[in-house]
This record gives C-alpha cells, sequence and structure tokens, in this order.
C-alpha cells in the first residue's frame, strides 16, 4: 500500500473520499479497420479511407479483422487478464450522422477479455508505494465517424475515416482515489501498451482517451452516485477533471443536494466539466448479438502465439534493470517507463558492454534527455543514434576526452550528425596529456596573475580552482583535469 497519506477534499462537514473508475479508449495499431481492409492512417484527407462497408453500404458484411483481435488478447495477457476463449459480438443501437450503420459493433455480453490488474508506482523510485488496481474488462469495438460545425453559413460536415478504426476499451475497477493515482494509472497503461505495441498512445492523436467515473463519500460508506466525463484526452485534463468534478460533488452534497448520475463534458478552456445529459435522457441502445457476426473462437495455437510474441514487459524490464545491471531505482524507472528509451538504452548497450550500464544510464538521462528536451523531440526522433553514443562514452573512457570536451562533442553531433570520432579528428578535440603545453599555459596564467600567486601562498587556498579554471581555458578546455590538477600544484607550492 501507499506510504503517502490519502488524498481527501476537506469539506466545512469533513473530509471525502473521492472513487475514480476509468474507461479508456485506445486505438488498436492495424492497418486495416475492425470489420473492414480500409486504412487506418492518421491525417489523410477527409473520406479517402472508407470503404463500403465503414459506410454502411446495403448488403455489406463485416469480416473481423484478426490482428485486431491478436492485439487485444495481447494486451489482456500483459495485464494479467483473463482471456476469454469464446466472445462476441454485439450490436449497440443509436443514430447518430456520424455512424451510418445506425449501430455500433461492441461486444456487452462477451467481451474478449475479462478480468486483469496493472500495477503502478505513486513514487517511481520506491517499490512500497505499489498499489494494484483492477481492470474489470477489455472489449473490442468500433470507433465512430467525426462531425465539423461550421457557423457562417452554417454547415456540417462528416469524415469518416475513423468510422470502423478498431477500438480496445480498457475498463478498470473504480480503485482510484486521487487524480494523482489516476494519472499513474493512465501513464502506466500507456506504457504498456507501447511496449505490446497493441496501441501507439498518442493521445494528441485521439489514439487514446478516456471516460472518467467520479464519485465522492465518507470514508467507510458504500460507493457514491458517480458522472461520467467523456473522451478526456491527456493525462493532466484527466487528472484536472477528477479534481474539479470531485470538489462540484462535494459542494453539492454538503449543500444538502443529491449527485445525478450523468454524462459530462470536460471544458479545458474553462477548466470544469459540464452536464452533456442525464441517465434517465439515455438512449435505450437496445443491444443485440451481430447476426451478421459468428462468435470469436480462440484457438490454443492462437493463444500460445499470442503470449510468446509478448516482449519484456516494464515492470520487469525496470526489476532486471536494478538486479542485473545495478541501476538506481530512479534510473531503472526513467529507463523503462517508455518502450522507445528502453530500446535505445538497450542498443547503446549492446554496442558497449553491460558493465558500463551505470555510466549510460547517466548519461542517457542527463545528456541525451536534456538534448532531446530542449529540442523538444522524442527518443526515436534522436538525432544521435546508439551507436555514435557508444562511441562517445569509449572516447570517455579512454581518456581522449574529458567530461568537459565531451559536452562540447555531443553539441556537435547534435548539430550535424557526425560520428564522435571524425568529429574529436576533424576539430582537433583531442584531451591532452602533453605535459610541456599543459606546463607553458600554467606558466603564463601565473605570470599574469602574480597578485593572486601571492594571496595563495599566503594561505587562500580557495584560489586553486581559479587557476585550474584559467589553465584549461588557455589550453581551450583540451588539457587532462587531473594532468592540470598535479602540475598546477608543483608550479605553485
Ligand atoms: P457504464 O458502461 O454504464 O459506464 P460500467 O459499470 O461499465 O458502466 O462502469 C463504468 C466505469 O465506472 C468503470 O470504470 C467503473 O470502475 C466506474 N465506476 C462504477 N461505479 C463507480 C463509482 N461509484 N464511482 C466511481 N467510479 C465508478
Ligand atoms: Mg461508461
Amino acid at each position: 500500500m501507499s506510504s503517502l497519506s490519502p488524498y481527501r477534499i476537506q469539506g466545512t462537514t469533513g473530509a471525502w473520499e473521492v472513487v475514480i473508475g476509468l474507461e479508456v479508449h485506445a486505438q488498436v495499431t492495424s492497418k486495416a479497420k475492425l470489420f473492414s481492409g480500409a486504412s487506418t492512417d492518421f491525417g489523410a484527407e477527409p473520406n479517402s479511407q472508407v470503404s463500403l462497408v465503414d459506410a454502411a453500404m446495403p448488403g455489406m458484411l463485416p469480416v473481423p479483422n484478426r490482428e485486431c483481435i491478436r492485439q487485444a488478447v495481447r494486451t489482456g495477457m500483459a495485464l494479467d487478464a483473463r482471456i476469454n476463449p469464446w466472445s462476441r459480438f454485439d450490436r449497440k443501437n443509436y443514430f447518430y450522422a456520424d455512424l451510418p450503420q445506425g449501430y455500433q459493433i461492441s461486444q456487452l455480453y462477451h467481451p474478449i477479455v475479462g478480468e486483469g490488474e496493472i500495477t503502478i508506482l505513486l513514487d517511481e523510485k520506491d517499490e512500497a508505494s505499489a498499489k494494484k488496481i483492477g481492470i474489470e474488462r477489455i472489449h473490442l469495438e468500433q470507433d465512430a465517424g467525426k462531425l465539423m460545425h461550421d457557423q457562417h453559413p452554417s454547415f456540417s460536415y462528416v469524415d469518416l475515416n475513423r468510422c470502423g478504426v478498431a477500438l480496445m476499451e480498457i475498463v478498470s475497477r473504480p480503485d482510484m482515489r486521487s487524480p494523482e493515482e489516476a494519472g499513474a494509472y493512465v501513464r502506466k497503461l500507456r506504457s504498456i501498451l507501447r511496449y505490446v505495441g497493441s496501441c501507439d498512445g498518442n493521445m494528441e492523436q485521439g489514439s487514446m482517451r478516456a471516460d472518467v467515473n467520479v464519485s465522492v463519500r465518507r470514508e467507510g460508506e458504500p460507493l457514491g452516485t458517480r458522472t461520467e466525463t467523456k473522451n478526456v484526452n491527456s493525462v493532466r485534463f484527466i487528472m484536472a477533471a477528477i479534481e474539479h468534478e470531485a470538489s462540484r460533488q462535494v459542494d453539492i452534497l454538503e449543500g444538502g443536494g443529491t449527485i445525478v448520475q450523468e454524462t459530462r463534458l470536460w471544458d479545458p478552456d474553462k477548466s470544469e466539466t459540464r452536464s452533456l445529459r442525464s441517465k434517465e435522457e439515455a438512449h435505450d441502445y437496445r443491444y443485440f448479438p451481430d447476426p451478421d457476426l459468428l462468435p470469436v473462437e480462440l484457438s490454443d495455437e492462437f493463444l500460445a502465439d499470442c503470449r510468446s510474441s509478448l516482449p519484456e514487459l516494464p515492470d520487469a524490464k525496470r526489476r532486471r534493470y536494478e538486479a542485473e545491471l545495478g541501476l538506481s531505482p530512479y534510473n531503472a524507472a526513467v529507463l523503462t517507463a517508455d518502450v522507445e528509451t528502453a530500446r535505445w538504452f538497450e542498443a547503446l548497450l549492446g554496442q558497449l558492454g553491460e558493465e558500463h550500464s551505470q555510466r549510460a544510464s547517466n548519461w542517457v538521462i542527463s545528456d541525451l534527455f536534456g538534448a532531446l528536451n530542449r529540442l523538444g523531440k522524442g527518443m526515436e526522433e534522436s538525432p544521435v543514434t546508439p551507436a555514435q553514443g557508444a562511441e562517445l562514452l569509449r572516447l570517455v573512457a579512454d581518456g581522449t576526452l574529458s567530461g568537459t570536451l565531451a559536452k562540447q562533442v555531443f553539441e556537435i553531433m547534435l548539430e550535424t550528425g557526425d560520428d564522435p570520432g571524425r568529429i574529436v579528428e576533424e576539430r582537433a578535440l583531442k584531451q591532452t596529456s602533453d605535459t610541456g603545453a599543459i606546463e607553458a599555459a600554467i606558466a603564463e596564467v601565473l605570470a599574469a596573475n602574480s597578485d593572486k600567486v601571492a594571496d595563495y601562498r599566503g594561505g587562500k587556498d580557495k584560489l586553486f580552482g581559479f587557476f585550474v579554471g584559467q589553465t584549461m581555458k588557455a589550453m581551450q578546455g583540451k588539457a587532462n583535469p587531473s594532468v592540470v590538477n598535479e602540475l598546477l600544484k608543483k608550479a605553485l607550492d
């Protein structure tokens, strides 16, 4: 259990506990849609990726995409969930202009994946802050299209490119108790999906969005009535929506009111939730088994193939980095949080050797992350390859480059994409231990600062750093610092 103090909302009549359950819609990574061969590429011209099935032309029949089913099963396995070898698709009937079929194909009664769990760490450095969040189910369903409304003149447009794209709906139990826990849950889920390769986790492009269920209660009381805030598309917004919604509910309850179960919308501009529709006005979807589709039956071979295709997952990797590579809990957590980072780091170690794990991990976290942050780039867009990073670290290890020079070389690598060895050769950036040159520089520095030399000899020891700095400057940063130290001591004492 968490060692942090529990999150509470302090009302005028006492403290309230917040209860959160999330329904995350994750777009399945697949070239084609759930029941048609149309492409799922993001950013295409409106209505250029719509098959006759997606447009619901009369007489068209859906054909399940095996890859989407495989991705849902692999995801379920990664969440330690029960995989249902027999599942079925249902029709959820409603009319909306972005849904030409007049129903969404989904799985209400027999989802493909049952109960599972996700372990979150509230403090990434501390295994004792772990908490398990239950997963209720994962089912497959179709996405709808997109409507766009113009005011002047007033027109509405529909883009059906997303229509029929496969979504996994991942439903949590109401196990979260603070905005931070919900944030950690979404980040962890996103991390696992990206490791598995079943969803790219791109929240800006809408590949992952959450319906946020929130209720409040006095500690120890049964669950309160929840509201559901639809389609929130960033971790920050999810956390803000919970905070806003929980305190709104507390205000109502403390004022003697009751919470109505309703669907709400998150308004990011005003940072508040707004009522969309109450449960009383909600549709009766008249679910029934889709007569166009056979039940999905998963063979043992298919299941075995799904399982053997799973990569090492973030928790296992984090523990291995600590136990086998000797990394600190913090470094292990940071390097395994995203699959691209872990891949890059492992490629680096592959070149460098595992005995350099600690130095390599520090370099990736401070220097490489720092640079990518400055450039606004992700790991997969790194201008420096793992092989180049390994070469740079080797040049430091064999004494060719000092720490200062290595930073200089790294900056040039970022700008030019050149290999560090070549940069060192071409720009003569090698560190030198040439005592003659260093002694000459020291002589110059001491001559130019005779007053300070006198002060130093009079007992102002702190001036030593000044002399080191001046000598390094005179050597254009290329002198071996330990040789400089040694020769300076000799010259001064
Ligand atoms: P629906 O499909 O109508 O939204 P579900 O039973 O599938 O209903 O629940 C949806 C989500 O609501 C789940 O993630 C669940 O954890 C969450 N939930 C259920 N009850 C509560 C509650 N009292 N407070 C907060 N979340 C809740
Ligand atoms: Mg719901």
